[in-house]
């Protein structure tokens, strides 16, 4: 297949590559990133994009989306896919796909779960929003990417999947990291506390599979100095798309917007960047009430 890839960072790179090494022939275009190994080098977004049957976007937010969208779609092929797997805020991810279906092209909206090393080994999930005959013209490289991929409904539902998954996680790893930190001046050793928890019904993937506790549970980001992982920064990027996408739904989410504030409070103030997001531990363990 001929495939434009438009963003070729931490995730859009690796991902670009393994489409090549499978064998189809991916042109791609990145302001400032390399060309990963096997894909050929535009000079323009909208080159990458001529001639392609499916054009893969893969960059940082709403905003660029929407400026790239505007670029591509003109020179896109009537019939071509325009598939988004950025994460970006539900309303562009809407806007984005009705200027595709309106210039006679297919769009999905396909985020994806599994971080960089999901992008490099090819096992990422993607969540997609789009058209049934959208999804399956993309599926074939969803399967050379990932392992998984979910036809969630029409477009920008994609994006809800994964906005909404990631307002769970951060919100649980809040509550897991605060009950270590409440149970440490309890006396409670933390390896107990997992024993009892992770087989309990407080148990959660950030508890069972992700523990940010170090040297409890399985390796996690927690036994490597809380390097990422996944960034604090990133989740509180989600976080905020989660609340925005709230109020423009007019949906009450409490938890979510107070662990976007306490997110906020650890990336800005806290030395928090950079930091995974299973940090929150050490933050909440060095605090009192005050
Ligand atoms: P990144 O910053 O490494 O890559 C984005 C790339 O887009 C950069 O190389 C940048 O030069 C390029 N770019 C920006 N504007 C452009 C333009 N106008 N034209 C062409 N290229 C342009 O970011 P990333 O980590 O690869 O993340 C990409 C997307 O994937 C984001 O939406 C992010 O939220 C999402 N995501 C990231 C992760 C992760 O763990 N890194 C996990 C899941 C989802």
């Amino acid at each position: 297949m001929k495939i434009g890839f438009i963003g070729l960072g931490n995730m859009g790179g690796p991902m670009a590559a393994n489409l090549a090494r499978a064998g189809h022939a991916v042109t791609g275009f990145d302001l400032t990133a390399p060309m990963p190994e096997g894909v050929s080098r535009a000079a323009t977004a909208a080159e990458a994009a001529q001639d392609a049957e499916v054009v893969i976007t893969m960059l940082p937010n709403g905003a660029i989306l929407r400026a790239v969208a505007a670029e591509v779609i003109p020179a896109m092929t009537a019939g071509a896919v325009l598939c988004d797997c950025s994460t970006v805020d539900v309303d562009s991810a809407r806007a984005v796909a009705e200027m595709a279906v309106a210039a006679g092209l297919g769009a999905l909206d396909a985020p994806v779960s599994g971080g960089v090393g999901g992008a490099t080994n090819g096992t990422l999930t993607f969540m997609a929003g789009g058209t049934e005959a959208a999804f399956a013209r993309v599926a074939p490289l969803f399967e050379i990417m990932g392992q998984k991929a979910v036809h969630c409904g029409d477009s920008g539902v994609g994006q809800a999947a994964k906005i909404c998954n990631n307002m769970i996680l951060g919100v649980t790893m809040i509550a897991t990291c605060e009950a270590f930190a409440l149970a440490d001046k309890l006396g409670l050793d933390r390896q107990k506390m997992f024993d009892v928890v992770s087989t309990s019904s407080g148990y959660s993937w950030t508890m069972n599979a992700y523990c940010p506790a170090p040297g409890v549970g399985p390796t996690s980001p927690a036994d490597n100095g809380y390097k990422p992982g996944f960034a604090a920064e990133l989740m509180l990027k989600d976080l905020d798309l989660s609340q925005q996408a709230a109020v423009s739904a007019d949906a009450d989410t409490p938890m979510g917007q107070l662990a976007a504030e306490l997110y906020r409070r650890f990336v800005t103030e806290e030395s928090g960047r950079g930091m995974d997001f299973s940090a929150m531990l050490p933050r909440f363990a060095a605090r009192g009430r005050g």
